[in-house]
């Protein structure tokens, strides 16, 4: 075997910025200066009836600041992860974000009028705006449902002290909550995140005496949470149906996501006619876990982990070659980041926790950061951010405002690179455990970001309705139970103290309707996936096209043009078929005694 080329390190900023106190960053500052002020002088030339010509290069004068602007905000915000005990980087982080708030207030002018313009002028620019079409069509995807200004400002006023207050209220109610648990003879009092811990303990009385902890404390005070939500989602509909003109609660956030109504209610249905996928799931979990039947507290319950680690050149050499097996291409994209010295490895104290990739501007490489420990999961992490680098390599040739993909399609790359790992590690490394570890991951994960959340997304829909009726709080408790009952038929034993989770989940008070988007990025990229799987090389340059249109374009638009149609129920089904085969093969692996 050859040795790998690669080395756990420190990642390099440098192609950012020499140094917090050095010339560059003072001419940076003084750069964005002098094209602020030449923004601003565009100002009064801003007419419905300019010169496309004009009217583009202010465009462009725009994209041109946001770049600056996030070169220096990223050296802030990158610096600071890796060193988060770094007090020049603390305050150099906190100076760039007071920049750009002032930044963003001397600009906004600009995307005001181009929001009050009447659609024919409108049209007429955006036609001559090449690139950054799509950026201006998103800015007033909302006009048609904007109210007058003096109705829009009382709106704003009234929402600060109005639904922005009861969400406050949730907030502060609930994060005042304190745990008990009986672990091991000793009590110990807990915060949400500690008792989400014994939510997946390998232990059943652990696993069952956080979740009805969780749903004790809640009970208390359901009668006023649910309240709460009743105030919100009324407030939701008179505001969005009764003034804006919408067709239904779920068509704002649609709105917000650029994809259509008829679209995310197909997603819908097909996640609810594979509800009996998961049923079967967790009856094999059962078996694994040596009992009858699941309880609804056993749904997280770890199965078994892999003892393999992986050394950190090892795990870039299989990222790079499960790439390299798609396309070339994108290996050699995922490579530059290693290459540019982008890729932040080590372990150290002060390091920000977690992993993510960021995107500064179209002419630099994006900046990875990891603490690589050598598990599955780290090696799976990798991969994972490195697809995120990939798409927006892939996309480079636009703006900085439109390389970003937006919410729907934001996780492709990303959740399609893990899938392209995973399946070389499931082709090549025959070992059970490990088979069984990646197979479980991938079930576990789809569970979480796939059933639950359109499940969720089903409650909403039908919660909004019933509030709307007149539904009591106990009613929306019953209403909620029944979606259970739905989703889990009797693959599993489900507890009444369920009834209550319903006001143990902030988005619904927070962003209603937001959770499908989780279910639509998941989803899509398995369908994607089976694509891949069906059509071979055919696929792979729709597959480059959806990467390389960035947030050129809406996400719909974009797969149309991929000859993807997200309208089908088939197309959605495809991604169902993914996991119906892991699940036929994690059935096949025998239980050992
Ligand atoms: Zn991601």
């Amino acid at each position: 075997m050859t040795v790998s080329t690669y080395k756990q390190q420190r990642w390099s900023l440098t192609d950012l910025f020499p140094a917090f106190d050095s010339p560059e960053v003072e001419d940076a500052k003084h750069r964005l200066e002098k094209q602020l002020q030449a923004f601003e002088a565009f100002r009064p030339d801003l007419h419905e009836e300019m010169g496309a010509e004009a009217f583009l290069s202010m465009v462009i004068a725009y994209d041109q600041v946001a770049r600056l602007l996030s070169r220096l905000g990223a050296f802030g915000s990158l610096a600071f992860a890796e060193d988060t005990q770094d007090q020049e980087a603390q305050i150099f982080k906190a100076q760039t974000q007071q920049l750009a708030a002032q930044t963003e207030n001397r600009i906004l002018f600009f995307k005001l009028w181009w929001k009050s313009l009447d659609e024919g002028p409108a049209e007429r620019l955006m036609a001559a705006a090449g690139d950054y079409r799509y950026w201006l069509e998103a800015l007033l995807l909302e006009k048609p449902y904007t109210l007058s200004e003096p109705e829009e400002k009382v709106i704003n006023l009234k929402d600060v002290n109005g639904t922005q207050a009861l969400v406050t209220l949730y907030q502060s109610i609930t994060n005042r909550y304190t745990f008990q648990v009986k672990i091991d003879e000793e009590v110990k009092e807990l915060t949400r995140e500690e008792l989400r811990v014994y939510v997946h303990s390998p232990n059943p009385d652990h696993r069952a005496a956080a979740y009805q902890e969780m749903h004790r404390v809640y009970a208390i005070d359901a009668p006023i949470l649910g309240q709460i939500y009743q105030y919100i989602s009324r407030d939701w509909r008179s505001e969005s149906l009764d003034l804006r003109g919408y067709k239904t609660p779920i068509a704002v956030r649609n709105l917000a996501n650029d994809v259509p109504d008829e679209v995310v209610d197909t997603l819908l249905s097909v996640c609810q006619e594979n509800a009996a996928l998961f049923r079967r799931f967790f009856a094999l979990k059962a078996r694994w876990l040596g009992v009858d039947r699941l309880r609804r507290y056993d749904i997280y319950a770890p199965v078994v982990k892999t003892e393999k680690t992986y050394g950190f050149g090892q795990a870039v050499d299989m990222v790079l070659e499960s790439f390299r097996t798609f396309d070339p291409r994108i290996a050699d994209l995922a490579r530059r980041v290693f290459d540019g010295n982008h890729f932040d490895s080590e372990v150290r104290k002060g390091k920000r926790s977690g992993a993510f990739c960021a995107t500064v501007e179209p002419d630099l490489t994006p900046w990875v950061l990891q603490s690589y420990n050598g598990r599955l999961d780290d090696v799976t992490t990798m991969a994972h951010e490195l697809g995120h680098a990939v798409h927006a390599m892939l996309a480079d040739h636009h703006a900085a405002l439109t390389q970003h993909a937006s919410l729907p399609l934001a996780e492709t790359a990303s959740t399609f690179g893990e899938m392209l790992l995973v399946d070389c590690l499931l082709a090549e490394d025959p070992d059970p455990a490990l088979q069984r570890d990646l197979l479980y991951r991938q079930m576990d994960d789809a569970y979480k970001t796939i059933m639950r959340q359109a499940y969720f997304a089903l409650f909403e829909r039908t919660a909004h309705d019933l509030i709307h009726q007149g539904g009591s709080v106990d009613d929306l408790s019953e209403t909620y139970l029944a979606n259970l009952q739905d989703q889990f038929g009797d693959s599993l034993d489900l507890s009444d103290d369920f009834r209550f989770e319903w006001v143990e989940v902030p988005h619904f008070y927070f962003a209603p309707f937001y959770v499908y988007a989780y279910a639509f990025g998941q989803l899509l990229v398995l369908s994607l996936y089976r694509q891949y799987k069906e059509e071979g090389e055919l696929f792979k340059p729709r597959y480059i096209e959806i990467l390389a249109a960035g947030g050129s374009d809406s996400p719909a638009r974009i797969l149309e043009g991929a000859g993807i149609d997200t309208h089908t129920a088939s197309f959605w089904q495809g991604g169902f078929d993914v996991l119906k085969a892991s699940l036929d093969r994690l059935e096949a692996i025998e239980i050992p005694m």
